[in-house]
């Protein structure tokens, strides 16, 4: 009853010359059964989405408008054609001292402009070699996520931070693990129907060669692609992997 979904994070890359990449991915059409999105520079977002292709931000201002020069918020990206935007992001958590309540505040501000929030939560390497890593999902789950959440406003990505770009992941039983206790997290805070709407992806070094694994696993929702969402040749095979 979930659609599968493959989002893509383009992070800080992406000039107009890339845009040929995301042409290359609308021309190729992916199956109509499963959704896609890539995530981009905002400098791109308006472009991007010209394209035809579903589109996102990567991070937003809490606030509509206002004075804090250089953000963004919801509402532009809303205006420039994105449906989506990333909250919480561990590059935002660890570059920016964005905390729990930022996040949350991100999300709540991602509904308001009728965006769809893509909420990162993940733990360190640190917290993993220690066993932590699901009192720590727990706790970034708990702040980070707004009363309010449903399979339509918000998608969880569970983005272990020492799978991101390093070529690392954690096994299947690992993952599904995790995955399985954020179900029956979000059964239990929101309720059976929207716990069972609500779609968990999986983030971190998701690549052609180990997508179909990655979806095998139970409670995995699809996947939140960094590196290998910028090539439209290494992007589609994933999308076809869903
Ligand atoms: P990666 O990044 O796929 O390059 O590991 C994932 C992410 O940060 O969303």
């Amino acid at each position: 009853m979930r659609r599968k979904f493959a989002a893509g994070n383009w992070k800080m890359n992406g000039l107009a010359a890339d845009l040929a990449e995301l042409e290359k991915m609308v021309a190729a059409k992916p199956a109509p059964s499963v959704d896609t999105a890539i995530c981009g520079p905002a400098t791109l977002v308006h472009r991007m989405a010209a394209l035809g292709w579903p589109v996102g931000g990567e991070d937003c201002h809490a606030v509509a408008s206002g004075a804090h020069t250089g953000d963004i918020s919801a509402e532009m990206l809303a205006d420039a054609g994105a449906s989506y935007v990333i909250t919480g992001h561990s590059e935002r958590r660890a570059d920016h001292g964005e905390t729990d309540a930022d996040v949350n505040a991100k999300t709540r501000a991602a509904w308001r402009a009728g965006l769809t929030a893509i909420l990162c939560i993940g733990e360190t390497e640190a917290e993993y070699r220690a066993g932590d890593t699901l009192d720590v999902l727990h706790r970034q789950m708990a702040g980070s996520m707004p009363e309010g959440c449903t399979g339509e406003n918000t998608v969880l990505a569970y983005e272990p931070v020492w799978a991101i770009g390093t070529g690392l992941t954690p096994t299947r039983d690992e993952i599904g693990a995790v995955h399985n206790a954020l179900r029956d997290a979000l059964i239990e805070r929101f309720g059976t129907e929207t716990g069972l709407a609500i779609r968990i992806l999986y983030g971190g070094s998701v690549k052609a060669a180990n997508a179909a694994e990655i979806f095998g696993v139970a409670d995995v929702d699809g996947a939140l692609v960094g590196g290998a969402s910028l090539k439209a040749d290494d992007f589609l095979p994933i999308v076809a992997a869903l």
